[in-house]
């Protein structure tokens, strides 16, 4: 019954949207016969994924590369300058804010579909995706990703099928189903026959299936096998502000390992999927300082990759891509407090104010956690002495800490965490304007045969769609 409104709900969001979005088969077709591509299909694609990134972060990673560390940030500093690059949009079929299953899905299947489907229509049938076709050609998968690895991004482009995203634990049984070969990242518990409710022991299956398996950096770095089932962590792996690299690997150890193991024996090629989840997860919680500092530790695995494409330039396709913005990132010009509008009572955000974010050595999530849902004055003050140095805490927002409440209506996801958040950008002009996805479009970049594809302006089902016809040499 439910299952029935849930699909009749679905449907009259579905006629609305195509009845105000010109966007469908005909467009489709076109750009379709304009992408044509006859060159050479590629042995290997990697692609670099990372959650929740929008232009605005991506403009700030980089300015804060060049200024708090005075490097060049690689991705938009010298790979875009290299690379076809594309403009992608990314709605889903239940709504115009997508979330990173129907993402996943379309770019993984060329499907439009609803929020929370991973690799299913609208109807919830399962539709084909690339790690299948991949498979189906004889080459190896790998999916990797410092969240949970059942989280809706590995899950799509890891071939899992299912109407419910949320459906953990069955994702990671598909993973051995599918013969995934490399599976690396968080969400250990899915895995655990005291943790699943089917009460399977899923290590032990992958084990007497012939994949090692391994939950810590020294385990990593000892890894050998062509097939490998790697978990760090019980769910998401932690932000780089509490992580403990010899307990959990960064992105770039963990790509490193992936392609020296993928490169065995890799007469078919291979698809690696590697995710950059935390800068999602991070701007979900208002998080800027985590925002930034995974986004630039995606574009040091980045650079692992693009040394790989280098080594393998004629057969090996390197894609950038994200699947949506995250947080609404509003880099602007506020007044200090609410007594005057005028000039000298404005904060213009500059390379200060990014040196004050990179200083911030705790999560948002962590600050939260301990201070709890109802902190005293005192366990505030001390909080911000500790961590947040030199930050002014308005009333409100002190108010806001001690009563639980969230800061607005499109700031709510983490009480405390979006009251934090404010109060960052109050001090710093680097504001998050909402705590959930939004509708800006995300830039894809493309090196190597088969780039030219992702040129221009498209929809993420083109994605799919491209990425389909090049594994199936169309
Ligand atoms: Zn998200």
């Amino acid at each position: 019954m439910i299952k029935n409104n849930i699909i009749k709900a679905l449907a009259s969001v579905l006629f609305v949207l195509f009845t105000v979005l010109p966007a469908g088969a005909d467009d489709t077709k076109n750009t379709e016969t304009q992408k044509k591509y006859t060159g050479k299909v590629p042995k290997n694609i990697i692609i670099m994924f990372t959650d929740g990134t929008g232009t605005a972060l991506l403009e700030t990673a980089r300015l804060y590369m060049q200024h708090v560390h005075e490097e060049k940030f690689f991705l938009t500093d010298t790979l875009l300058n290299k690379a076809s690059m594309g403009l992608m949009s990314t709605y889903s079929a239940s709504s115009l804010v997508t979330d990173s299953a129907a993402a996943g899905t379309a770019m993984a299947t060329g499907y439009k579909s609803y929020n929370g489907s991973i690799n299913v229509n609208v109807q919830q049938e399962p539709v084909v995706s690339v790690a299948e076709l991949v498979k189906e050609k004889g080459g190896k998968v790998a999916v990797v990703s410092n969240a949970n690895i059942t989280d809706a991004s590995p899950a799509a482009f890891g071939g899992a099928h299912n109407a419910n995203r949320r459906n953990y634990d069955d994702i990671a049984s598909q993973f051995l189903q599918g013969n995934i070969d490399i599976i690396m990242g968080g969400g250990r518990k899915y895995f655990r026959s005291e943790r699943r409710k089917d009460k399977r022991d899923l290590v032990a299956e992958f084990t007497k299936a012939g994949y090692g398996f391994v939950e810590d950096s020294q385990q990593l770095a000892a890894a050998e096998g062509k097939k490998l089932l790697a978990l760090f962590a019980e769910k998401d792996m932690s932000f780089i502000t509490e992580r403990h690299e010899e307990k959990e690997p960064s992105l770039v150890t963990m790509i490193q390992t992936t392609l020296k193991l993928l490169s065995k024996d890799n007469e078919k090629g291979f698809l690696a999927f590697i995710e950059n989840e935390h800068t999602d997860s991070a701007s979900h919680r208002s998080d800027m300082t985590n925002a930034i500092k995974h986004l630039i530790e995606f574009d040091q695995a980045l650079q692992v990759a693009y040394q790989f494409y280098r080594n393998h330039a004629d057969d090996t396709l390197l894609i950038v891509a994200s699947d949506h913005e995250t947080g609404g990132v509003n880099i602007t010009v506020s007044t200090k407090d609410m007594t005057s509008n005028k000039s000298k009572n404005r904060i213009f955000p500059s390379l200060k104010h990014l040196k004050i974010i990179a200083d911030i050595s705790i999560s948002t999530r962590a600050a939260a956690k301990k201070l709890g849902k109802s902190p005293t004055d005192a366990q505030i003050d001390k909080l911000i002495s500790t961590y947040y140095q030199g930050f002014v805490l308005d009333q409100d927002l002190r108010n806001k800490l001690k009563n639980n409440e969230f800061v607005s209506r499109t700031n709510f996801y983490g009480r405390t965490e979006s009251v934090l958040g404010e109060m960052i950008g109050r001090n710093t002009g680097f504001f998050f304007s909402a705590t959930h996805h939004t509708n800006e479009p995300v830039i894809v970049a493309a090196i190597g045969p088969g780039a030219v594809l992702f040129n221009g302006y498209f929809d993420n089902t083109d994605f799919g769609k491209r990425l389909i016809g090049l594994i199936e040499g169309k």
